[in-house]
């Protein structure tokens, strides 16, 4: 059973739709000119360098949408953030440095000083170990050149972590060790 959002199936749907219609008036020679959508995917590995599946990244007007499809993760609720460098170096991914911050702020939604751009709600990962889902964040852009976008200089990643996200204690909601890491490309 795939958990998905209400508000998340809509955004889908727009997007759908809209896709369709920008598809259909590419073949016309008149909008030759409108510019493609930008996409990214971060491929996930474990701790051991074994893939736990992919993470792809659309913007959209909406913002960034973010669809993962991920198996073979330990089952209950796991912290899922964007961190500032794209760099997965196992076995515990600290190269990906801390949470992708470009305004300074604390960490968590909940936190008064918060949030950081690359915080997410938690992962509910199944008991099979697997999981969809996908969301839209405003607080990132794929677009190179913004200041909040994950395409600068040194990259970002996506990290899931081995507990769930308290959305409050800085820097990383006390989310513990983290198990799993994919480079945004
Ligand atoms: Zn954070």
């Amino acid at each position: 059973m795939y958990k998905l959002l209400s508000i998340v199936i809509m955004s889908l749907l727009l997007v759908g739709c809209s896709l369709f219609s920008k598809d259909t008036q590419e073949a016309l020679p008149v909008n030759s000119s409108e510019t493609e959508t930008i996409t990214a995917i971060a491929k996930m590995i474990n701790n051991k360098g074994e893939s736990v599946g992919d993470i792809k990244l659309t913007q959209t007007t909406a913002g960034v949408e973010m669809l993962a499809i991920l198996s073979n993760l330990p089952p209950g609720p796991h912290a899922i953030h964007i961190h500032e460098v794209g760099k997965c170096e196992q076995p515990k991914f600290e190269s990906a440095g801390g949470h992708f911050n470009p305004h300074s702020k604390e960490h968590g939604y909940l936190n008064p000083k918060g949030m950081h751009a690359g915080d997410l709600p938690n992962l509910e990962i199944e008991d099979s170990g697997s999981i969809e889902v996908q969301f839209v964040t405003n607080n990132i852009s794929l677009e190179k050149g913004e200041e909040h976008s994950l395409l600068d200089g040194d990259g970002s990643s996506i990290v899931i972590h081995a507990n769930a996200d308290d959305y409050k204690t800085d820097p990383s909601g006390n989310s513990g060790d983290r198990i799993a890491c994919g480079v945004i490309e």
